[in-house]
Formats: structure tokens, C-alpha cells, sequence
């Protein structure tokens, strides 16, 4: 890899880790998919809601400084609540690069302020924190500089970190593991920042080695930013425009045969389902819960939109707002399952993402959970197919077998 620039291939990578789900031969061209990653980046800051929209300019020096009072800045950068493993979603270079920002904040609170990130065999990224702002109660912005050392034949990258903080007369700084993919998705970052701030901000805390940036707590994007940003047209395949589309499901569109026939293998098992199974419209409700439950009721509408460190309990109870659509038309799998507390007159059903936990519930809904009560058999969990159709409608395939091993 280039030093810190991300190739298609690892810019799909991170699309795909954070469930933007785009076709591995997209033809999209790496300039619009790079554009993409930049405005998931935003939004996995929440940049848009806490400044009014991607294009604001931001003053860091507005805000009030972070107080001790306010508890560490590690712990106010760490987002990771409902994070990777509880989404189901593999670790990948996304996940590290939240990490590594987390990391650069326990090194704040530590008294550190040079911090240097290096895979300790081909390139680094010094950074260097300067203060901490407070740009809302829990949610803290870390002004830094920062400056690419790549290392070369003749130098080393050791040596040329070394060399680095020797010209600026500094004692060296502490080392934290990056890998190459890590540091250019963290590059990718600075850079972000760095066009948000300011000339004049940036000017004062510049110098002639490093580049004036921030960071702000970085997680997973949140329900509302999936859908808007998760959107994709075309050939499901690659992004073509579209001419044919599956005769047997009618659901899928392709550019050509070629795209259809390479993609029978991931389509097939919908296909047959959609085409010779049974389906059923569902209202999913929150579950009445009763004395078992801790929580009046038991609905977690998954909006993501504002990781407190701990779960917000109003989220868990029952509410007016229909989950956010992060799939469109699509179909996908979702998990029927019956709950391990309380009463067996509802079925927990939810999607790998998480964005909603709904029930099918005996009282209202007889006839459905009776379908639904058949397929789960003995098995206490089951996947089926499934389409959202309404705002708390979905269509479900109780009797066709997803065809596909899952686990989550
Ligand atoms: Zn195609
Ligand atoms: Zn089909």
C-alpha cells in the first residue's frame, strides 16, 4: 500500500464494515467511493447534528475548555456501547481507527502529548495533542497537529521518527501500533478535520511540521446516517444502470446477464424463497413486558443517534416513532426468536444490525404468531427473510429456510 492513501479495495473494506453495503465490483469510480467514506466519516463523528450540516466551519476556541470535573476523555471517546460485537459486525480497520482515537485521549489524560503511530516497519503519523474542548455536556473535541514520517531505503522508519522529533528538539514520543490500513483510514480523518477548522484556528496552532486538525468521539454510524448514506442504485452487482431484472422474484435489477448470472450464487437463496415461499405481513410491536422486565416495555428502536456511555433507558421503552428504514425495499434476514424471560405470547424479532427489536405478539397479532410459533418448532432461534413494507409492517417467510448459515 501506498503510505497512507487507501486503496479501493480497503476503502470497500471500511464501506462494508460500517454496513454500507456496496457490490464488490461496483463501477463506481474510487473518487466517488472515496467521497462516500469521507461523508460517513462525518456523520460517524455526528459532525452534521452537532454543527448544523458537513459544511459548517468550526472555531474549536468557541467552546469551553474540558474540566477534570467532566471525567477522563478516554471514557468520553469510547462510543463502543453498542459496538462491534454487540452489532455483529467484524473488527476491521474502522473499528481500530475508533479505537486508536480513543487510545489518543487516554494519552491526553495520561499527561501525554506527543504520540507517534507506526506499524514500526514502513510509515507513521506523529500527532500531537494540544487541548481539549468541551463542545457539549459528555462529548469532547481534541485539537491535535499532525505530520506523515514515511520511512525510505536508505532510512528506516525508526530512524526517520527519530530524526523527526530530533529537528523539533523534542525527546521522543510515545509509540502506539498502527497498521498501514489504520494510519491512512486515521489520515483520512485529519484531513477531514483539518477542512472543518478555521484558517485562522488552524494558522495558530500549525507549525512548520505539523498540519492543524480534531477529533471527536467516532463510532458506528447511526440508524438516520445508514439510510441516507447506505443508499445504492443500480445493477445489484455493480452499480450499473439497470436492463434486466430476475424473472423468477422480480426483486433485483441487473446491467446484463453477466452480473446476473455471477450473482445467482449470493442471490439464489431470497430468490427462492420470495418466488415459492409464503409470506406473511407482520405489524411488529414493543413487547408489553410485565413483571419479568425491568423496563415497562421492551422495544429498542436502535436510532443510534446519541451514544450517551450508557444505554438511554427512554429508548427501551415503547414509542410512536416507527424504527428508521436502514434497508429500503431490500430483503434480509431477521432473527425470530423466542425470549428467554417472560411469557412465551411474543416472539423477539430483530435484524443483524440491530436497528429495531420488535415483537410478534400473541394478543395482537394470533394468527401470525401462530405461523410464526410453527416455523420456530423447538428451536429457540431461527432466521427468516424478511422486507419492510410499512412503518411497523414487515413481510416475513415463516416456511422457506433462509438457505444461508447465520450467527449472530
Ligand atoms: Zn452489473
Ligand atoms: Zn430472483
Amino acid at each position: 500500500m501506498e503510505n497512507f492513501k487507501l486503496t479501493r479495495d480497503a476503502i470497500l473494506n471500511v464501506l462494508n464494515e460500517i454496513s454500507i453495503n456496496i457490490p464488490r465490483h461496483t463501477k463506481l469510480k474510487t473518487d466517488r467511493l472515496r467521497h462516500r467514506l469521507e461523508r460517513c466519516l462525518d456523520a460517524a463523528q455526528r459532525y452534521g447534528n452537532l454543527f448544523g450540516d458537513e459544511n459548517t466551519i468550526i472555531d474549536p476556541s468557541t467552546y469551553p475548555p474540558w474540566t477534570h470535573s467532566q471525567g477522563t476523555v478516554e471514557k468520553d471517546l469510547d462510543r463502543k456501547i453498542w459496538g462491534g460485537i454487540d452489532l455483529g459486525i467484524s473488527p476491521g480497520a474502522f473499528s481500530n481507527m475508533c479505537g486508536l482515537v480513543v487510545t489518543l485521549g487516554e494519552q491526553w489524560d495520561r499527561g501525554i502529548r506527543e504520540v507517534v503511530l507506526t506499524d514500526q516497519e514502513s510509515s507513521a503519523i506523529a500527532v500531537k495533542i494540544h487541548d481539549v474542548y468541551c463542545v457539549e455536556e459528555g462529548r469532547p473535541l481534541l485539537t491535535i497537529g499532525f505530520a506523515t514520517i514515511a520511512g525510505t531505503r536508505k532510512m528506516g522508519i525508526k530512524r526517520a521518527i527519530k530524526s523527526f522529533y530530533a529537528a523539533a528538539k523534542q525527546s521522543e514520543a510515545v509509540m502506539i501500533y498502527a497498521s498501514p490500513e489504520e494510519q491512512a483510514l486515521l489520515f483520512r480523518l485529519f484531513k477531514q478535520n483539518q477542512s472543518h477548522l478555521s484558517p485562522e484556528f488552524a494558522q495558530g496552532i500549525s507549525d512548520d511540521r505539523c498540519t492543524a486538525s480534531f477529533l471527536l468521539p467516532t463510532s458506528w454510524l447511526a440508524m438516520e446516517d445508514l439510510s441516507r448514506l447506505g443508499k445504492t442504485t443500480g445493477c445489484v452487482a455493480c452499480g450499473d444502470p439497470t436492463r434486466y431484472q430476475c424473472e423468477r422474484c422480480q426483486s433485483v435489477q441487473y446491467c446484463g446477464k453477466d452480473c446476473q448470472r455471477n450473482h445467482w450464487v449470493d442471490h439464489q437463496h431470497v430468490c427462492r424463497a420470495i418466488s415459492s415461499g409464503t409470506w406473511h405481513t407482520v405489524t411488529l410491536d414493543p413487547s408489553p413486558g410485565g413483571k419479568m422486565h425491568s423496563f415497562k416495555y421492551m422495544a429498542t428502536i436502535n436510532r443510534y443517534d446519541d451514544l450517551g456511555d450508557k444505554p438511554n433507558i427512554d429508548k427501551l421503552h415503547a414509542t410512536d416513532q416507527p424504527p428508521p428504514n436502514t434497508y429500503g425495499d431490500k430483503y434480509y434476514l431477521v432473527k425470530l426468536q423466542m425470549p428467554l424471560l417472560g411469557p412465551s405470547t411474543q416472539i423477539l424479532t430483530y435484524d443483524k444490525r440491530k436497528s429495531f427489536q420488535l415483537f410478534i405478539r400473541q394478543d395482537l397479532n394470533p394468527d401470525t404468531f401462530s405461523d410464526a410459533a410453527h416455523a420456530l418448532g423447538d428451536y429457540p432461534k431461527i432466521y427468516r427473510w424478511a422486507q419492510r413494507v410499512g412503518d411497523w409492517e414487515w413481510k416475513i417467510c415463516f416456511d422457506q429456510e433462509p438457505g444461508i448459515v447465520s450467527q449472530w
